[in-house]
């Protein structure tokens, strides 16, 4: 099953020549989510080739500007396009004013269902769960309400090993018991265990996702063996006191908690715009924490 992240944009603040602001695509099993909407992230859609009519949820971590200033052109486009289907936002609940203040000024009305769900300030909350999928979000030390999220395969379904299940004329509600894990008996009177035409179950994978953000070991609970951590490291560690003073991150600060939370991998992101060359922040998280690699747009993690 499809579980994959692809970078959309990773500066802090503004924009760069070579970098755009804060937005990623989750693809779990062909189901897009986008994380985060900075501005002009309808421009790296097109210009990475993203389907994204097919995002159906939005999730926004903060109301500072490079996270989610792309959204309301973004929400214009799909009506221009024709959309019906329901788009939900997931946001700090001030966005949903905002949105309809701009909707308000230029007389327009969406053509389709935009659902709003207001982030409970100060907790985690469960804010999806469906058969394959469930998403929380949690708290994050930043100037304003800002959360992050944490994206856990649930894999409720296994998937039927098709070489398996030609020839036994089993219904589609058979294959469906099969999939759930029961077992069934055939049209012949055989006996067909789940475990004899399922394939073997790969563990369900965790993304973390944890932007803008302060050092704080409160993050740590949440992101707990996820299997790829995105934090990020704003700052090299010698500008510890300006990152500090922004309720940023530095480099070897983003390490120790991916260590701390004992997480497969590493991506870091958000860069300062004063840095041309990522590759030191690499090395220096690295340090703490070598199994990391840089965000950078455009490209794809598989989870
Ligand atoms: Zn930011």
């Amino acid at each position: 099953m499809k579980f994959e992240v692809t970078i959309m944009g990773c500066s802090s603040a503004a924009p760069t020549k070579n970098r755009n602001l804060t937005a990623q695509v989750l693809n779990s099993d062909d189901q897009l989510f986008l994380i985060d909407c900075g501005e002009a992230t309808q421009m790296q859609f097109i210009k990475y080739h993203i389907k994204y009519s097919r995002i159906n949820r939005i999730f926004i971590s903060h109301l500072h500007g490079d996270h989610y200033l792309g959204l309301v052109p973004l929400l214009f486009s799909y009506h221009l396009f024709g959309r019906t289907k329901s788009l939900h936002v997931y946001a700090n609940a001030a966005l949903e004013e905002i949105i309809h203040l701009q909707l308000k000024a230029s007389d327009s009305a969406l053509g389709y269902p935009l659902i709003f769900h207001p982030l409970a300030e100060n907790k985690s909350e469960m804010l999806y769960d469906d058969d394959k999928l469930s998403i929380i979000s949690f708290p994050l030390k930043h100037g304003v309400p800002t959360h992050g999220f944490v994206f856990r395969q649930t894999n409720a379904q296994l998937n039927l090993d098709t070489t398996k299940i030609k020839g036994l004329n089993l219904t589609h509600e058979q294959l469906q018991t099969l999939k759930q894990g029961s077992d069934v008996i055939a049209e012949n009177g055989q006996l067909i265990t789940y475990k004899s035409i399922t394939l073997p179950q790969e563990s369900p994978k965790i993304y973390a996702f944890c932007t803008d953000t302060a050092y704080s070991l409160s993050v740590v609970h949440f992101v707990k063996d996820a299997d790829l951590l995105y934090h990020e490291a704003t700052f090299m560690h010698h500008m510890l006191k300006s990152a500090e003073e922004k309720h940023h991150s530095t480099t070897l600060q983003a390490g120790e908690i991916a260590k701390r939370a004992r997480v497969k991998r590493l991506l870091i992101g958000h860069y300062s715009a004063r840095y041309d060359d990522l590759r030191p922040l690499l090395n220096e998280t690295a340090t703490v924490f070598p199994n990391v690699e840089l965000a950078e747009e455009g490209k794809t993690f598989i989870i």
